[in-house]
């Protein structure tokens, strides 16, 4: 085993124990970890420095929360050191409501990069509604951005599926790759079927094949520790799909009477002894309804009723001509407006906020921004149930 890898391995966080700020992976990769912030933040998120000299290139600009700019600052003072480059991973929240802040810290003539998402607009300038607002230009699948100082190339890899937008940057140097939400890092590896969260099945599976062709020794992910066995970590991510569709078949079979996506993943946490927490669950769910409409396409399984009302609003929504700033979702509220709230659910501490708070905020915010037009990605109804064809 390599001294680098080693003592990247030595870095793993294991368990339960807290990890650090920040931490020097290796002499060109500094990771700095973000804490929750907001709805949509349940998790620290990684952002990553890299380079060795005076100018450094952040990857993502974490959660927002208020510890984070003096932490990325204190470092780079102590190493003599600014950025040169800010590139985002994709467009979450959860990746980007630091950015506004940095940009402003480090001088508005900083760079910012990213892959173009028909959400950027929304999205970047998120939580942060402000009339000065970084401007990212668009990165292309191939391209290779270099640190100032020579010692760091970075080549974008499109890797749609967690997100359209979605990229990893591939370090030349130490054979590493940044993936964002591409790839997740979960405690419970690859095998458990929430591990991965994605907006399109298809895209995911090709883009954990994209990855593992280019042969990375280490992965940093955007959330999580760094996976030091890559080919066999995307290996059990693909194959972890492959059993959770074998089991919505079987259990689709076994039941004999039409289940809802929500009663297959009861039974899958049920049967496979998962014991999935709430936040867990309806990230199974949705899951489970991108593996339902993939199999319907395969004509293995068909619906028991339709859902009519629910195609002809994603119908609506996309490509009508009308101004996406003014579809209104529940509550009667925009997205803008949504937003705003999650602004000022950003100001308190999520970590501090006890589990029947935290709910409240999440049903306030969270569910009217996913049930919001913009946001409507799965197109199915919670009652739409499903038999074997
Ligand atoms: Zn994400």
């Amino acid at each position: 085993m390599s001294r680098i890898l080693r003592r990247l391995l030595s870095h793993s966080s294991t368990g339960t124990s807290t990890p650090r700020a920040i931490e020097q992976l290796t002499s060109r990769v500094t990771l700095i970890r973000a804490l929750p912030s907001g709805p949509f933040s349940k998790e620290d998120s990684n952002t990553y420095l890299v380079g060795e000299g005076a100018q450094r290139i952040l990857i993502d600009t974490g959660t927002g929360h208020p510890s984070y700019l003096p932490t990325l600052a204190g470092y780079l003072k102590e190493k003599d050191a600014s950025l040169s480059h800010i590139l985002l991973t994709h467009a979450h929240g959860n990746h980007t409501h630091g950015l506004v802040a940095i940009w402003r810290t480090f001088g508005t003539a900083l760079p910012v990069y990213k892959l173009k998402s028909s959400q950027d607009d929304i999205k970047l300038s998120g939580n942060n509604k402000t009339k000065a607002e970084p401007k990212p230009s668009f990165l292309k699948d191939g391209q290779t951005i270099r640190s100032l100082d020579g010692s760091s190339s970075l080549k974008v890899l499109h890797t749609p599926g967690h997100s359209q937008d979605s990229v990893c940057f591939h370090l030349l140097e130490e054979d590493s790759m940044f993936t964002g939400d591409a790839v997740s890092s979960a405690p419970h590896g690859p095998t458990r079927p929430t591990h991965a969260v994605f907006e399109d099945l298809d895209a995911y599976r090709r883009s954990l094949q994209k990855i593992t062709r280019q042969f990375p020794k280490i992965l940093y992910p955007g959330h999580g520790a760094l996976v030091a066995n890559p080919t066999a970590y995307l290996e059990s991510a693909r194959e972890c799909q492959n059993v959770l569709a074998l089991a919505i078949h079987n259990i689709l079979g076994q039941s004999g009477k039409p289940m809802s996506a929500e009663a297959i993943a009861v039974e899958i946490d049920q049967a496979q002894q998962l014991r999935l927490s709430d936040i867990e669950l309806p990230v199974l769910i949705g899951t489970v309804k991108h593996h339902l409409l993939e199999m319907e396409a395969q004509t293995f399984i068909r619906r028991s009723h339709g859902l009519e009302s629910e195609s002809s609003r994603a119908g609506t929504t996309n490509g009508s001509g009308v101004d996406p700033s003014k579809l209104k979702g529940p509550g009667g509220l925009t997205l803008e407006q949504i937003y705003s709230k999650v602004t000022e659910s950003n100001r308190r501490d999520w970590s501090d906020m006890n589990r029947q708070e935290r709910s409240q905020v999440l049903d306030q915010t969270s569910w009217r921004e996913q049930q919001h037009p913009l946001h409507v990605r799965i197109p199915l109804r919670k009652e739409t149930t499903w038999v074997l064809a």
